[in-house]
């Protein structure tokens, strides 16, 4: 494999430490980080190719903890949760292995042209979301959306789940990984986690689900399960450090300790949370308690967009807002959100996360020299360039990014794939799809 080193990038490490070096440079090698460090320190190995990328910022890769693939956007809109999964449920009625195709490329493409390497996607026929993710070359971790109480059957099933972990796990490289995906309390038997548990503990894969997203389910699961939805959880036995919940908004006190205490990991979706109105989740106490907490776009249907730059911004905003406190979540620790702390949430951060030596090369680059991140100034705290990342930068800025050593983005174009193909056949599958959930909306059921 090719060797290359970044030069005269301000970068940003993420590391322990949070190291900022203001004109750096990082050497990649075979696909992993050999060295990093002040450019006039870096020595660059003989034959290897050299990018200058003075006036850039070099970072790790975003990494969005909870998304689900679709190709549907902006057409169930203005609706709270609960009114709007029966809809929701039409589209995965209609699914094919061609519809999740096109679905996971198209938000495959979307992510890495705003700088996200690795996505968290729970979604359907994920066989061919492997595919979509070999083509464009990004990591993804695959966790199927598993459903197997009576009524719930157009979802995935148990025994797809088993198959796709012999079949896919820790394929091309490691980039690919599945997870075993709970849809939710209401759609799995008490049968499906514990077989999750036991699954999850057998071949050593994560398990993700959603929980606690908005205050209506949450009083619902109690009517009708006798439990809070974590204590449910926690009670079929799947908390633990291998498990990731989605949202979590309306946990307690007691419920964000019992998070914490089991090693629990969470994605906080606030776009998403505010679109459906669910709520602020209470992330600086989740935080405070020692929970990791990545950060999650929740997928085009309920965000309508792909980009953790706007999921940042927000995540830090929202609760300003919420709190009336302009001090809480500051840009360092919504940066590490969205980089490493988002891979301790999936188990990854021995290997991505963060700029250090020994870790894999999934790198971002962003172009600086444009109007909105104007004027720069970059010391070794990270200056304003530290905020203006989290609250000025976006896909505009993407000027590369690569996964494993491997460029997929140059100057915000895909390289691996042709954009305007992916992107002509999800506008031609997307209206098919749509189409198809017309022809099924008799089928509608309300939600419990
Ligand atoms: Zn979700």
């Amino acid at each position: 494999m090719s060797s290359f080193a970044i030069r005269h990038a301000a970068i940003f490490t993420v590391d322990p430490r949070d190291r900022v070096v203001p004109a750096g440079t990082l050497v990649v090698q075979d696909g992993i980080i050999t060295q990093i460090g002040d450019d006039r320190e870096v020595n660059i190995p003989e034959g290897c190719e050299v990018i200058d990328a003075r006036g850039h910022a070099l970072l790790p890769g975003l990494i969005d903890c909870h998304s689900h693939s679709s190709l549907m956007r902006g057409v169930t809109e203005n609706m709270p949760l609960m009114e709007w999964l029966p809809w929701y449920q039409l589209e995965h009625r209609a699914m094919t292995e061609e519809f999740a195709y096109h679905s996971a490329r198209l938000c495959y493409l979307e992510a890495l042209q705003s700088g996200t390497t690795c996505v968290m996607d729970m979604f359907r026929f994920m066989d061919r979301c492997a595919d979509a993710a070999a083509e464009l070359g990004l990591r993804v971790q695959l966790a199927p959306y598993v459903a197997d109480k009576p009524g719930k059957d157009f979802f995935s099933t148990r025994e797809e789940n088993r198959r796709l972990i012999h079949s896919h796990h820790e394929t091309r490289n490691g980039r690919i990984r599945v997870w075993m995906g709970l849809e939710h309390l209401f759609y799995c038997t008490g049968d499906a986690y514990r077989e999750a548990a036991q699954l999850s503990r057998e071949y050593g894969v994560g398990i993700h689900t959603h929980c606690s997203e908005q205050k209506e389910e949450e009083q619902a699961v109690t009517a009708e399960l006798g439990r809070r939805s974590l204590a449910m959880l926690d009670h079929y036995g799947i908390l633990g450090e291998r498990t990731l919940l989605a949202h979590c908004v309306w946990l307690n006190d007691d419920e964000i300790a019992r998070v914490a205490d089991t090693g629990t990991s969470i994605a906080h979706c606030p776009v998403s949370n505010a679109k459906l109105a669910s709520g602020v989740a209470r992330v600086p106490e989740m935080l405070a308690a020692g929970v990791t907490v990545g950060l999650g776009t929740d997928g085009p249907v309920c965000n309508n967009s792909l980009n953790m730059f706007e999921e940042m911004k927000f995540a830090s905003l929202i609760q300003k807002a919420a709190r009336l406190d302009a001090t809480t979540m500051p840009a360092d620790q919504i940066l590490r959100m969205a980089t490493i702390n988002g891979a301790r949430a999936l188990g990854l951060d021995g290997e991505i996360g963060s700029l250090e030596v020994g870790k894999k090369a999934d790198l971002l680059l962003l172009n600086l020299s444009r109007a909105n991140m104007t004027p720069v100034s970059v010391n070794e705290e990270g200056g304003n360039l530290l905020w203006n990342l989290v609250f000025s930068a976006g896909s505009t800025n993407v000027a590369g990014v690569w996964v494993d050593g491997v460029r997929l983005i140059d100057n915000g174009e895909a390289v691996q794939v042709s954009q305007r193909s992916v992107i002509a056949a999800a506008q031609f599958q997307g209206l098919a799809l749509q189409e198809a959930c017309r022809t099924l909306s008799h089928t509608r059921t309300t939600m419990v």
